[in-house]
């Protein structure tokens, strides 16, 4: 399922992640050699409608055709059949960034393949790992982080203020590759923005010319830790009137990592049905009624919480979820 490759595939750096799938034929793990030869890792497209990772890297190697990389990079770009059809994935296939080493997916050749992945660049040592993604709803540009280490912070630190812990799910790239070096999640505001494209190159250009990452706590960031994720039972009807069961506040999608206070209008609900939120934690518990309580066909919030990834999509709902609930932490 995976093809390794020493050489940058010939068109590579003119193509549209749509053309992908015919220029690549499956997901593509490619090696360049550079100066210095612990690589940065690069993960791109593990959700095949997020393309701002991409075209980074695209833009990232197109400065370096006529001069050696400071460094060696690898570049995964991952579901590109997905990328195709402009879909986060496929319905016949898992979740990219849900497969890797520490999943909780049964076994099958996409956790084989992000294995074999991470077994492969674990012996090449990476000075650091960085995965790109877009969301579908409004939201800043930021870092997350999955072990709260220093090198870890640094790196998020140099893509911006805002940074966000997560531990839950499991199976993403930057967790599995946490175990042997600095891992961020760059999340890159919505897909197909030219802002994201420059922001997280630019990022990439830095990171490949850091010589070392320092141990000291950067001082301007804003350290979020989320602690509960939202979805929505599949037996239940949502949008944004009344005539479903869970009626979504439109308002909320800019009021992503904004703190919503105590007693906040989550969503309205039909009376008739007995449609409900759940709310886990990152042990997987149902903590749903420490975060809403249900009042007159309404749902509101419980406690202070910022809200990240909020979003309306149904389908990115049904995919993933409705949003995440997160508290700010403090370190250093
Ligand atoms: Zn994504």
């Amino acid at each position: 399922m995976l093809n390794e490759t020493d050489i940058l595939p010939d068109g590579l750096l003119e193509a549209k992640a749509t053309e992908l799938l015919d220029l690549l034929g499956t997901p593509t793990l490619i090696h360049l050699q550079g100066e210095k030869p612990e690589p940065l890792f690069i993960s791109t497209l593990l959700h095949g409608n997020e393309t701002t990772g991409f075209y980074a890297v695209q833009q990232l190697l197109k400065e370096y055709q006529d001069k050696p990389l400071p460094r060696a990079v690898s570049v995964f770009i991952g579901n590109v059949e997905a990328a195709a059809v402009e879909q986060r994935r496929l319905d016949r296939q898992p979740d990219y960034n849900r497969v890797w080493p520490g999943t909780r997916h049964d076994n099958c050749a996409e956790t084989d393949m992000m294995t074999n992945v991470s077994n492969i660049m674990r012996k090449r040592k990476p000075f650091a790992s960085i995965d790109i993604h877009n969301n579908t709803g409004l939201n800043p540009h930021y870092a997350c982080v999955n072990i709260l280490n220093p090198h870890c912070i640094q790196l998020a630190g140099m893509f911006g203020s805002t940074v966000v812990y997560f531990t839950s799910p499991r199976g993403v790239q930057s967790a599995a590759f946490s175990d042997f070096c600095p891992s961020v999640v760059l999340e890159c505001g919505q897909s197909g923005q030219a802002d994201g494209v420059s922001h997280s190159s630019r990022f990439l250009q830095a990171v490949l010319n850091t010589e070392k990452l320092s141990s000291e706590h950067p001082v301007h960031i804003n350290l979020f830790h989320t602690v509960a994720r939202v979805t929505v039972p599949e037996k239940f009807s949502l949008g944004t009137d009344s005539s479903t069961d869970i009626h979504l506040n439109h308002e909320l999608e800019k009021m992503n990592f904004e703190q919503l206070a105590r007693g906040s209008i989550f969503a309205g609900l039909n009376p008739e049905s007995n449609a409900h939120l759940v709310v886990t934690n990152e042990s997987n518990e149902d903590v749903t009624s420490e975060f809403f309580e249900t009042r007159d066909s309404k749902i509101a919030l419980k406690k202070n919480a910022t809200l990240s990834m909020y979003t309306t999509s149904e389908r990115a709902i049904r995919q993933d979820c409705l949003c995440y609930l997160m508290e700010q932490i403090h370190i250093g």
